[in-house]
């Protein structure tokens, strides 16, 4: 058993130094990729076995923590932006419409102000103006 290995690590020993270079190499990829919150050990294979891939990969992988405070800041940027568009598109509307929109309205004879069909005297020029007939 132990013959067979020491035979097995002496074929090994040829490319030795290329498979520790492979290691060492690998850690590279492997610490910036953990750092990110990634496997450690998958990596550092990933690395030792391909580094040229895995160095760039692991230099381009998203940081899940950082990738999620700005989606967080995307999302309360766009909340900011749709409040205040809601609120720019709201705020004329509501001064004026809003109130007639309750109640048969008539335009005043005198000052052409938007008055109540009901009223008498219009509440803008305090004219006299004639009730909507609506009785026969
Ligand atoms: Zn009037």
């Amino acid at each position: 058993m132990n013959s067979n290995l020491a035979r097995a690590s002496l074929a090994l020993g040829e490319h030795m130094e290329i498979f520790l270079i492979a290691v060492v190499i690998g850690l590279l990829p492997a610490a910036i990729a953990s750092g990110k919150g990634h496997n450690f050990v998958l990596w550092w294979l990933f690395g030792a076995a391909l580094f040229i891939v895995a160095l760039p990969c692991a230099l381009i992988l998203k940081d899940p923590k950082k990738q999620a405070a700005e989606a967080a800041r995307d999302a309360a940027l766009a909340a900011l932006v749709a409040n205040t568009s809601a609120a720019t598109r709201q705020a004329p509307a509501s001064s004026e419409t809003a109130t007639v929109d309750a109640d048969p309205v008539k335009k005043c004879p005198w000052c052409a102000e938007t008055i109540k069909a009901e009223a008498k005297i219009c509440r803008f020029c305090d004219r006299e103006v004639e009730t909507l007939a609506h009785a026969d």
